[in-house]
């Protein structure tokens, strides 16, 4: 039977994340932040507004937060420099648009978006995508936007490890420093995410991300890759991910979580269990999705210590979680 009603979920990042890593000043921080994304997206919904729209609002508040992966807060290339992937899919028309690579954009959920909607195409990279963002006369900025120091720390430490030469450091613009260095290191990752179901039953997917740490020659992971990390259909689910992609995209762990769903009628929760803690971790592979579907379940699951993550619907509050250990 249909639900008139609304869902939405957020991630913001997977990987090590124990009770004892986060300082309660981070813990509050870094729930904070999920909840205002999963409210501004909720608010979208609540007021009749399609899944979509509360996807790309969700996800702007995350992108913006230097506690995340993602636009401002992601994560440095082994050259130094941020190169941001996203993807957004709209699950009424399983029409999808992604940006992989770009240096300027600040909202690449946007750039993704505008790719699905005033392109024929689905993914753009590198240059051509970041011109595209600008004659779209999307919000660009400076790369030194994206910068923040916990991050560059994070890639002196990843580059040491790897015994790598670290770049020159890039000119920082650190700004609202105090906040920014709450951000937590996740072990070389972290990403943000946004499912939602709206009032007419047409469910939406967005991910954005920074990619890892260190990352070389135009690496690419899961996120802006449709069926990997980011994927939406009306006929069986909407789902976005965060982990190791080079895992998430051998296992089409998106599109494999709704074929699940639509081809063997799994219910969500039995789906995405199925794909993160059975193929995934048989694989070797850590990470975790979120995931709604057009019924109005709403689902999560991660093999990781952590997944930051937010729930809200019509029929329940607002539920905000980081360890393992929380419902
Ligand atoms: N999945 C992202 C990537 O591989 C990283 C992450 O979610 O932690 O680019």
């Amino acid at each position: 039977m249909q639900n008139p009603g609304w869902s939405l979920v957020v991630h913001g990042g997977s990987g090590v994340i124990d009770r004892a890593d986060l300082t309660p000043e981070q813990d509050r921080a870094y729930r904070a932040v999920l909840a205002q994304a999963a409210e501004t997206g909720a608010a979208v919904l609540k007021a009749g507004g399609a899944a979509l729209d509360a996807v790309e609002a969700a996800i702007h508040v995350l992108e913006d937060d230097p506690l995340f992966n993602a636009g401002r807060g992601a994560v440095f290339t082994a050259e130094g420099c941020n190169e941001l992937d996203a993807a957004i899919m709209d699950g009424a028309t399983l029409d999808a648009g992604a940006v992989a690579g770009v240096t300027r954009v600040r909202n690449p959920i946007s750039a993704a978006r505008r790719v699905m909607e005033n392109s024929p195409h689905v993914l753009l990279i590198g240059r051509g995508a970041d011109a595209f963002a600008e004659a779209q006369r999307l919000a660009t900025v400076d790369p030194s936007y994206f910068f923040v120091e916990t991050r560059w720390k994070a890639l002196e430490r990843q580059l040491g490890r790897e015994g790598r030469a670290v770049p020159g450091r890039p000119a920082g613009a650190d700004r609202d420093e105090r906040h920014a260095a709450l951000a937590h290191d996740e072990g070389k990752r972290g990403t943000v995410g946004c499912v939602a179901r709206d009032a007419q039953g047409h469910v939406a997917a967005g991910t954005s991300t920074g990619g890892i740490t260190a990352k070389s020659w135009g690496r690419v992971g899961d996120s802006p890759l449709i069926g990997a990390g980011t994927y939406a259909s009306d006929a069986s689910a909407a789902v976005s991910g965060t982990g190791e992609g080079e895992y998430f995209i051998r296992l089409s762990v998106a599109r494999t979580i709704a074929a699940l769903v639509e081809l063997k009628g799994l219910s969500l929760q039995a789906a995405v269990d199925e794909v993160v803690q059975g193929r995934l971790t048989a694989l070797g592979g850590h990470g975790g999705v979120i995931a709604v579907a057009p019924d109005g379940q709403m689902a999560w699951s991660f093999n990781t210590s952590g997944m930051y993550r937010a729930r809200i619907s019509d029929r329940g509050p607002l539920e905000v979680a980081i360890y393992k250990d929380e419902p």
